[in-house]
Formats: structure tokens, sequence, C-alpha cells
């Protein structure tokens, strides 16, 4: 029998997901369908539970669910707990559900090598604290940059996410900063990435022209297919030797979601390229897959 699996958010029309595992699946010799399952919000618990109780076998979690899974599934993932949040779930035989975020990974593995972008002793800027945030921070922390300082438009939401990781074993007082957007001064930065959902409107956070360094780089977890977004396009405009989009962050933390199923790990480069030469002309979406 094929196996089920899907991805349930609120809305779910733009999602690139069923593409995505589509072509995994193509490429690794895997039987399983993938769907994109609408939800209303107040029906998640019940839709999760039909689907499981149908034989499913795994989902993909997205807006505005990702809080809610975190609480409905059984056991976490460590990076899951971290990330106060779940995007991904397996069901097992027995009935447990097992949740796992696997947003902060794609990142990474989107940045180290896809764009052989390193953190590691770099100063690094991230806008924005929301739920994308959250799930990155951790993460990035993880790879030694020299500082990551957090600035958000709601500057009390920028430093509570900051007292959040110095909860956590082993995070260094002065590694990490939170502040407001106006805050930032005269402070100069190898790496800023965007995690606001500014782009979705087509703007960019307000920020001072002298932050980026020489050879600094730009990324925005916004992505659009078609051209370059606001902040990738602000990037280029202030001379990063790097300016690039979350496509491929969307594309691997699928494919970390794929292993965590299956226990195969699918390449991620041709997708990638599949996603961006196939849809021009597309409009700007929300990537929350
Ligand atoms: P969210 O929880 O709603 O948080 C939105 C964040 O953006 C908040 O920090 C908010 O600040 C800030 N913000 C919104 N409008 C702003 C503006 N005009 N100027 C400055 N700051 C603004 O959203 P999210 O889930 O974190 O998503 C953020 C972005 O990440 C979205 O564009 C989403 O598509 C993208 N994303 C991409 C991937 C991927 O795989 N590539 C994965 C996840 C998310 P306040 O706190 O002050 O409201």
């Amino acid at each position: 029998m094929t196996d089920r699996y899907g991805v349930m958010g609120h809305p779910i029309g733009h999602s690139k997901s069923p593409f995505i595992h589509a072509r995994f699946a193509e490429q690794t010799g895997q039987s399983m369908a993938y769907l994109a399952m609408h939800v209303l919000p107040g029906t998640f618990a019940s839709a999760i539970a039909t689907f499981q109780a149908e034989g499913g076998k795994g989902l993909s979690i997205t807006l505005p669910f990702k809080e809610e899974a975190k609480a409905l599934v059984d056991i976490l993932t460590p990076r899951a707990r971290r990330a106060n949040a779940v995007n991904t779930i397996r069901f097992n035989e027995l009935g447990g559900k097992y949740g796992d975020n696997t947003d902060g990974i794609g990142l990474i593995q989107d940045l180290r090598i896809n764009h052989n972008i390193s953190i590691e002793g770099q100063r690094i800027l991230l806008l924005g604290a929301g739920g994308a945030a959250r799930g990155i921070v951790n993460p990035l922390l993880d790879e030694r940059p020299e500082q990551l300082v957090i600035a958000n438009r709601t500057p009390e939401k920028a430093v509570a996410l900051v007292a959040q990781c110095l909860s956590e074993a082993g995070v260094q007082e002065n590694s990490i900063k939170g502040c407001g957007l106006g805050e930032l001064g005269s402070a100069s930065f190898d790496l800023i990435i965007n995690a606001t959902s500014a782009s979705l409107a087509g703007e960019i956070p307000p920020l001072p022209d002298s932050i980026l360094r020489t050879n600094g780089g730009c990324y925005d977890l916004m992505y659009d297919v078609a051209r370059p977004t606001a902040f990738v396009l602000w990037g280029r405009q202030h001379d990063a030797a790097k300016s690039v989009d979350g496509l491929g962050m969307l594309v691997e933390q699928a494919a970390e979601a794929f292993y965590y199923w299956r226990g195969i790990r699918p390449n991620t480069m041709p997708v990638i390229a599949a996603l961006r030469n196939s849809s021009v002309g597309e409009e700007l979406v929300d990537t929350n897959k």
C-alpha cells in the first residue's frame, strides 16, 4: 500500500510541499503520496486524529498550527522542544505521535552547503522575533557566531527570545543580545538574516546604511521564485557579497522531514532548481510551506 503523508495549514493553496515531496519520492524510489490539506483553525486536533486513524504516516505542519502541533504530539525531538514548535509529525504503528522541527537545520544546510556562508566567528544580525526566528535562533547559536543580535520591531519580543536562549545550557551571555530595530546604532554585521514578514508587503525593516560589513551577506527567509525579494534587493544595493532568499531553506527543511519519515536523504539541488525554473511569473508567496 502507498504510504500517505501531507501538509496541514491555513491557508495552504500556495504550498510547494506536494511538489517537493513528489520529487523526493521519485528520486529515491519511495512509494508514497503527499497531499496539501486545508484545515480550519479550531479543527486541527481532529484533523490530525482522523489522518492518523486512516493510516497516515506523517505530516508537515505550517502556519498557524506549529505551536498547537507541539502540544498535541507525545514525544518531541530536542530541536522541536528548543524551537517551541513542531513542523513535522511522524506516526508510528502503536499510535504514537513524534514531533520534530526541521526549520533551523533547513536554514543552516542552505547557508552552509548551498551558499557556502559560514556562521562561526561571524557577527550575525537576525531581524524579527516571531515563529520563524524562534525556530532558527538555537541552530544559529550552535554554529558559534561571535555574536548574534536579534532586532525586532517590538523590542520586548527580541529581549524575551534572548532570555529564552540564555536559559539553555552552554549559551554565553555575551554571545546574544536583543533590541529594537531603532537601537542598532553603529553596529555592523557579517550576515543579516531577515525573519520578519515585512517582505510579504514588499517592505524591509528600517536599517542604517553602514550596517552590512564589506563582503557581508544577506539572507531573506521569505522567497519569491520569480524575482528578488525586497530584502534581497536591499542586500544587492548595499554591496552584499551574497544576497539570497529562503527557497533553499524551504527545500532543505522538507528534505530533513523526508529523512525523518523515510530514513533516506534526498538530493535537494535539482528540486531547488526545478522550483526556481518552473515558476517564472508567480506571485510573491508566504514560504511557510
Ligand atoms: P510571525 O511569527 O508572524 O512574525 C513576524 C515577524 O515580522 C515579527 O517579528 C514582526 O515584528 C515582524 N514584522 C512584521 N511586519 C514587519 C514590518 N513591516 N517591519 C518590521 N518587522 C515586521 O511570522 P514568521 O512565522 O516568523 O515568518 C516570518 C517570515 O519567515 C515570513 O516571511 C515567512 O514566510 C518566512 N519563513 C520562511 C521559511 C522558509 O522555509 N524559507 C520558514 C518559515 C518562515 P513584531 O513582533 O513587532 O510584530
